[in-house]
């Protein structure tokens, strides 16, 4: 972590959370004194508009999880980044590992829907990660370069691009790498980005993901070009969550 790139705590709901959920939200909203990571919770998109009147003036922001890279139009059971925009969301978390293994999407409709989010002015958060045949072979870093250098267009800048790197086989398992292996990726994520967009890539920030928990979360969060956190099943909790976000 540098001092230039404040550190980001994200929530990942996935299709977790009824309307109840948000004493949850209240819970983590009221517990940010002293947390200097900027947090963010992206629940379903049912939730988002309630949730973003919840902590306006707080500083816990909303994101959604996916959008359709158009404005508007006929795409049945489709939401607009600029319908997440109009609810209240300020991000979305685009290619998602469950997105690409559960609605077929590539590299290609991912970078469409990422200038969908700069069009309508969200923060998008772009996952990249290897599965676990593509670790065993060596590939890792290779995967993660190619995702990047095609799932980001031109005109990333420190502003409006946050990238996460999820090892497919490491969420929701348990299992996460070493920090070396870590390490490693994320500074080839730092060196695709470098030579993409130059010095802005100083300031983009790189989260990690992947059964990120309370009690390893000091550990993945003191490795170098790591920026933050993307936090699936442990968001939930309003207590791990804050915990996750104390230890960055
Ligand atoms: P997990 O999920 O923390 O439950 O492993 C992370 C994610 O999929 O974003």
């Amino acid at each position: 972590m540098t001092a230039e790139r404040r550190p980001l705590i994200a929530g990942n709901w996935k299709m977790n959370g009824l309307r109840a959920a948000k004493s949850e939200l209240r819970a983590v909203a009221a517990g940010l004194a002293g947390i200097s990571a900027e947090t963010m919770i992206c629940p379903p998109f049912t939730l988002i508009g309630a949730f973003a009147s919840d902590v306006a003036g707080t500083e816990l922001m909303i994101g959604g999880q996916d959008c359709h890279p158009a404005e508007s139009g006929a795409h049945t059971g489709d939401i607009s980044a600029e319908m997440l925009r109009d609810a209240g969301a300020v991000a979305v978390i685009l290619g998602h590992s469950e997105r690409r293994i559960d609605h077929q999407e590539g590299d290609a409709i991912i970078k469409a829907k990422v200038k969908a989010a700069w069009r309508a002015g969200l923060l998008p958060v772009v996952c990249v990660g290897e599965t676990l045949v593509e670790r065993d072979a060596g590939e890792a870093c290779a995967v993660v370069t190619r995702q990047v250098r095609q799932s980001v267009p031109e005109g990333a800048t420190a502003a409006n691009l946050v990238i996460a790197y999820e090892p497919i086989w490491a969420i929701g398992t348990g299992r996460t790498p070493t920090t070396d292996d870590v390490a490693e990726v994320h500074g080839a994520i730092r060196h695709i980005l470098t030579e993409r967009f130059g010095a802005e890539a100083n300031g983009i920030r790189i989260l990690y993901g992947g059964s990120v928990k309370p009690d390893n979360a000091a550990a993945l969060l003191a490795v170098s070009d790591v920026d933050g956190a993307l936090v699936g099943g442990a968001s939930l909790k309003a207590a791990d969550f804050l915990a996750i976000a104390r230890a960055a």
